[in-house]
């Protein structure tokens, strides 16, 4: 069974993000970037499915600009097998990066895909959902425990107050959550090794995808600044205060 494994180019989790002075979007030039932490998960859980004998291929995939290639590269170094590069200049939006994703595996007839459960970018949480509805697959979201067998795979879900157990039949695209594992790092070997695997490269345009966006980004804008809270000298002082001001008791 091959897994394919999409892994999107995002700003490093540790960058303090800033918006653009023209509120357009925010700053990109200059700024680290890095696999997105749940694809890291999701390339993670492929490794481990592929170690236990369950698949003997992972594949992943970027869609992006050329740089795209390094986050490739990072997954490679981890331990997957090659990579696919779908070139694309403009930002990506879920539905064209899922029609892109249908192409792949209309081709490489994956038993699996494993995808992060959003892009910390756009936090759009869509991408999973689109192409198992594209390909008419079983879905299975936000996922913290996956165990394969046979034709199904045992999912935990966590929901709202508690963890869902689930059974989804083969093949599936499953979004992977934060606790599913921690993603193990590139050793230096890998690292050499990865340069020489392969890294396929195509257009959208290639695949029959238009990535034209169909959303309009308006205006982002920073955050509120938090207020400074206050300390109160007695819990009647509070009370009062939640009472009288806050008027939330
Ligand atoms: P999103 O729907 O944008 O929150 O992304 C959810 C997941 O879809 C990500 O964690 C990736 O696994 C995958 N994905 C989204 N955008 C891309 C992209 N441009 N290239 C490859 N994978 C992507």
């Amino acid at each position: 069974m091959k897994i394919l494994v999409p892994v999107k180019r995002v700003i490093d989790y540790n960058v303090k993000v800033r918006v653009k002075p023209d509120q357009s979007g925010v700053e990109l030039a200059n700024v680290k970037m890095a696999m997105n932490p749940f694809d890291e998960i999701a390339v993670e859980q492929a490794l481990r499915i592929k170690e236990a004998g369950q698949a003997d291929e992972i594949i992943l995939v970027s869609v992006g600009p050329t740089q795209s290639q390094e986050t490739i590269r990072t997954g490679l170094a981890m331990g997957a097998d090659r990579g696919i590069h779908i070139e694309a200049d403009q930002e990506t939006e879920p539905l064209s990066v899922a029609k892109c994703l249908k192409a792949v595996v209309d081709k490489e007839q994956p038993g699996l895909v494993l995808c992060g459960k959003q892009a910390i970018d756009d936090d759009s949480n869509q991408t999973g959902q689109m192409l198992s509805a594209l390909l008419g697959w079983a879905q299975a979201t936000f996922a913290s425990g996956v165990e394969l067998a046979g034709d199904n795979a045992a999912i935990i879900r966590e929901v709202d107050g508690g963890l869902e157990h689930i059974s989804v039949k083969m093949p599936a695209v499953i979004t992977v959550d934060l606790r599913l594992n921690e993603p193990r790092y590139a050793s230096l070997p890998n690292i050499m090794k990865a340069k020489k695997k392969p890294i396929d490269q195509m257009s959208a345009a290639d695949l029959g995808v238009d990535t034209t966006p169909r959303l309009t980004t308006v205006k982002v804008e920073e955050p509120a600044a938090r207020q400074a809270g206050i300390k109160v000298g007695s819990v009647s002082e509070l009370v009062d205060k939640l009472k009288n001001e806050a008027k939330v008791i």
